[in-house]
């Protein structure tokens, strides 16, 4: 088994080549570690490798590690699926949420952030397919959202996240990616902050990174295969 650390020199060295063919700047892109189902020791792993965002699906499992982690200076992101009961665990615990698709989600977070803590940093998570089972505002919500989110006191809006079907063509990956980018960019002039695109997983990051994205959340070519 390969060790986290190599894998994160890899992909570290792979985002830097992309960065200069797709004529982005240096170190435009920031990679999330994603951490669901990976011990604290993994994390601690790839903490020593230079990484210090980490993406969390799952609440409980994602407050044990961060207490059992707190003594490390890390940057926590919820990316996982929000039920509206939790929100004040969120809100306490993490330093960003990409998965917010509900503004009675948003207003939660808003009200039970602490006044002693920073804006809780948001990203609106888009549905690009348009499958009703799908998590996400359409394209077509997406700015009215954000100009509701943009209101409320204890949040920053920072961007856009989206979660594109499973596609292996390198052709359509980026079509995808474009559509978000095309979103992201039109928004940006309006929303103080609004800085970040959260697209890209292991298996299309590079056609991430080709059209804009600012973060790309890896999992499986971090720690490996999920048990
Ligand atoms: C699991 C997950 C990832 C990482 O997926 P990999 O394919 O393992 O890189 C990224 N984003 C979200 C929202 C996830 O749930």
């Amino acid at each position: 088994m390969r060790r986290i650390a190599d894998n994160i020199s890899e992909i570290l060295e792979r985002i830097h080549a992309f960065e200069k063919s797709y004529q982005r700047p240096e170190g435009a892109v920031t990679l999330l570690a994603v951490s669901k189902t990976q011990p604290a020791e993994a994390i601690r792993q790839a903490y020593a490798a230079g990484i210090r965002d980490f993406g969390e699906n799952y609440l409980q499992e994602a407050e044990a590690k961060i207490a059992a982690l707190s003594d490390l200076d890390l940057t926590w992101h919820f990316i996982g699926p929000i039920q509206s009961n939790k929100t004040r665990l969120l809100a306490r615990h993490f330093h960003w949420v990409h998965s917010v698709d509900r503004l009675k989600v948003a207003r939660r977070l808003s009200e039970q952030r602490e006044d002693s803590q920073a804006p809780l940093n948001i990203c609106v998570q888009v549905n690009l397919s348009g499958e009703d089972s799908k998590s996400g505002i359409s394209l077509a919500d997406t700015e009215s959202f954000c100009q509701q989110v943009a209101t409320l006191p204890r949040l920053q809006l920072r961007g856009l996240m989206s979660i594109p079907a499973a596609e292996s063509d390198f052709g359509r990956q980026r079509q995808q990616f474009a559509r978000l980018a095309t979103e992201f960019k039109r928004l940006r002039s309006q929303f103080a902050g609004f800085d970040t695109l959260s697209m890209g997983m292991s298996g299309d990051y590079e056609a991430a990174i080709a059209e804009g994205a600012t973060l790309i959340r890896i999992g499986t070519a971090v720690f490996g295969a999920r048990i």
